[in-house]
């Protein structure tokens, strides 16, 4: 048996890394696990990247109140995590009299979840506010307090900030088992062996119900990942007039495809909506581009298919919890709760959409609940809510920048072109308190990678110093941990082994 916690959080996406962030504010000893080899592999690395208002929940429903509370909460909990976010407000459109009416339902939702300033807006000024919108919008809905965040530097800097206030964090672990006594949670039982606990938190995204089904949780609650895909425009060819978000009118499958700027620069296009069979089917496929295609050149006719520079896909831990209203099915809620089956567990489950939104609501949901279930919560007097991000060397001033390059001439050096990435920073994730060790890992912190060439131009590079600044050799070095090794081996071996070009094809 190893280090005996107070809280163990398994699942360091979003969810977990917000829950372990504003934990750590207490005198309690935390482990947040994962099983991949850095947090926010999952879910929270695919998804819009919206800070919805808050009209699409049921009243009354945890979406509606955490997606509410976590809209009030996102500048502060981003000022703090010295993270970008932009309140940039978002809207939903309306081409037809019908939709026009579906907009009157989302602002009477709206006012009942307590959205301030929604307002209906005529199609002229639609046009007005944004005219790359198709010409037929005849109204929309304006939510001033929608907005955009950046999903991975959000998780990561969570995640960092609870590290820096004594978190544990210990990645490649993954949950298998609980340790129960007497019908209370002692602990869990992980590919790195026994860890005890008074509680756990069930944050674990997609399999979060494969997690408290071992608890005896809920045996009827599952969840069917439901896959959206995406699109992304080269920022170079194609911008909206203003930073946005457009949502369609909503159908029964969800919020539908919008067309949205993002806070790097580029605008995607996305999602559509599909239920897989597998947790891992995060394929992007020809139907599917085409579906989420004709949804956003419906919406912005002035998209070019030769925009397209990348596409993904992410899953919505989409589950069947009871909904306050069965009639919206799409609309099932968020699980939060400590359950009374068994002792010591907090249950988090079904944190599909808006689940990054809700975040920090949702961590501080947690926080309630271990109060209400009679944890004496002292607060640390040396918790440090602040953390300090590291330079980007692109949104500097020229004078920045030359300061900083006089102090580490490495920022001096450009290493991703497209996106203007500098060895100096990628030299400083790789060791920063949740060191970057892997290409996707660098990807995520500094946007390497993601522009134009997806990689071309930087990849060789960034393989010789993750291997200079990790001591491994170069065939060590992965995309995103063991099995996805970038280089094969070294041309001089293939030479010696007399392999010819067809062994190599
Ligand atoms: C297409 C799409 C669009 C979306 N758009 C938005 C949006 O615009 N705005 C918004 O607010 N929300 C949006 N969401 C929802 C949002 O992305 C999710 O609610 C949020 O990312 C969920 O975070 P999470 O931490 O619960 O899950 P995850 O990020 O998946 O994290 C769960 C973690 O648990 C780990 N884990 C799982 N099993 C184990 C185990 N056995 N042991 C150890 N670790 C384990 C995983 O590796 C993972 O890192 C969208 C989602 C999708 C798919």
């Amino acid at each position: 048996m190893k280090k005996r916690y107070d809280v163990i959080i398994i699942g360091a996406g979003i969810i977990g890394s917000m829950v372990a962030r504003f934990l750590s504010k207490y005198k309690l000893d935390i482990l947040l696990i994962d099983k991949e080899v850095d947090v926010g592999m999952g879910t929270s690395s695919a998804n819009s990247a919206a800070i919805h208002a808050g009209y699409d929940a049921i009243p009354g429903s945890n979406k509606a109140l955490t997606n509410v509370m976590g809209v009030e909460m996102w500048p502060q909990v981003s000022r703090e995590l010295g993270i970008n976010y932009d309140r940039c407000g978002d809207y939903v459109v309306a081409v037809n009299d019908q939709e026009l009416l579906v907009l009157e339902e989302l602002l009477a939702r709206g006012v009942e979840n307590g959205v301030p300033g929604l307002q209906i807006i005529d199609g002229d000024e639609m046009r007005r506010r944004e005219p790359k919108i198709r010409p037929d919008v005849v109204g929309a809905l304006w939510a001033p307090t929608g907005g955009i965040g950046d999903p991975f530097a959000a998780t990561i800097a969570a995640a960092e900030n609870a590290v820096m206030n004594g978190v544990d964090l210990k990645l490649n672990t993954a949950f298998e088992e609980f340790l129960i006594e007497d019908n209370k949670i002692t602990g869990v039982r992980t590919s790195q062996g026994d860890f005890e606990s008074r509680w756990v938190v069930n944050a674990a995204g997609l399999y979060a119900d494969e997690v408290m089904h071992k608890a005896g949780v809920r045996p009827e609650f599952n969840i069917q990942p439901r896959r959206g895909e995406y699109l992304i425009l080269d920022k170079a060819d194609f911008q909206l007039t203003s930073t946005t978000i457009l949502f369609p009118s909503p159908s029964t499958k969800g919020k539908g495809i919008l067309v949205a700027s993002t806070l790097h620069g580029n605008v995607i296009v996305g999602p559509n909506a599909n239920f897989v069979e597998s947790k891992q089917n995060k394929d992007v496929t020809k139907e599917g581009i085409e579906e989420i295609w004709s949804g956003g050149h419906k919406l912005v006719p002035g998209i070019n298919h030769r925009h397209i520079i990348a596409e993904f896909a992410g899953l919505r831990a989409t589950g069947n919890a009871p909904s306050p209203n069965p009639a919206v099915d799409y609309n099932q809620d968020f699980i939060i709760e400590i359950p009374d089956d068994v002792q010591g567990l907090v249950n988090l489950g079904g944190i599909e959409s808006p689940g990054f939104t809700a975040a920090p609501a949702i961590a501080v949901k947690v926080i309630e609940l271990l109060e209400e279930a009679g944890e004496a919560l002292e607060e640390r007097p040396d918790w440090n809510p602040i953390r300090v991000p590291r330079p980007v060397f692109r949104h500097l001033d020229r004078e920045e920048q030359a300061a900083l390059i006089a102090k580490d001439p490495a920022y001096g050096r450009i290493v991703c072109r497209c996106e203007t990435v500098t060895e100096g920073e990628i030299r400083a994730e790789i060791h920063a308190p949740i060191p970057a060790d892997t290409y996707d890992a660098l990807k995520r912190r500094t946007w390497l990678g993601t522009g134009r060439c997806q990689g071309g131009f930087d990849m060789p590079r960034v393989v010789a110093i993750l291997s200079e600044e990790l001591g491994l050799p170069s065939e060590a070095i992965t995309k995103k941990g063991q099995g996805s090794e970038l280089l094969f081996r070294r041309t001089k071996d293939v030479e010696q082994d007399h392999l010819t070009v067809e062994d190599l094809l």
